[in-house]
């Protein structure tokens, strides 16, 4: 019998499937810019993390479980980035819907209600914290204790590490939309929130 120390890759991360055609989002987002932030970014994001965590302490945890062990510490950060990323962009698929854009689902637009007073304020308040996210981020709709919040973070950062619970993202990294729209950030956030953004998934976390 054979004994090796190395584990099978059970845990070993996988970029997971697009849920839907590269081209399924177009005119929005084109199968150029898909093919180039899911099939380069996000997969090189996946592909560091399985390079950075063999032989180390969280080779064998769940991704949320590398993240939240992982955070803020400056010797750490490189696994930070690449699992946060891994995380985010899986997040950010999800969030999107060739068919999306619309009306919430009847129990999520009640509570935008509630705390923005509108679909439409709520919308507002995503343009806003997408286009002064400065340099590289993510908007974000979260749950914050009972209440729906919309956030902004920098870089790989998530809701995850600062107590809230992420409902939908917007990247709003330069890769997420510079071959589509070069510098018109704005257009690229409104364009998705019109015609793409998933609010079944977004109520599906509310749940
Ligand atoms: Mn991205």
């Amino acid at each position: 019998m054979i004994i090796t120390d190395k584990k099978e890759s059970a845990t070993v991360h996988v970029l997971p499937a697009l849920l839907y055609a590269d081209n399924a989002l177009m005119p929005v987002i084109s199968a150029n810019t898909i093919s180039f932030h899911y099939g380069k970014h996000h997969k090189a994001y996946v592909d560091n993390l399985n390079k950075l965590i063999i032989g180390t302490e969280f080779a064998d945890l769940p991704l949320e479980k590398i993240i939240i062990e992982t955070a803020g510490k400056s010797d750490k950060a490189a696994i930070f980035n690449n699992a946060a990323q891994t995380w985010n962009h899986t997040f950010y698929w999800s969030s999107l819907n060739p068919k999306g854009g619309g009306e919430p689902p009847v129990a999520l637009k009640k509570k935008i209600d509630d705390s923005f007073g509108s679909v439409d304020a709520c919308k507002k308040e995503l343009v806003t914290a997408a286009t002064t996210q400065f340099g590289s981020g993510w908007a974000w709709l979260v749950l914050d204790g009972d209440k729906l919040k919309v956030v902004k973070t920098g870089n790989a950062e998530l809701p995850l590490i600062k107590g809230t619970k992420a409902l939908l993202t917007i990247d709003v990294w330069e890769h997420a939309y510079y071959l589509d729209y070069q510098n018109r950030r704005p257009d690229y956030v409104s364009a998705v929130l019109d015609k793409l953004i998933n609010w079944g998934f977004a109520a599906d976390n509310l749940k």
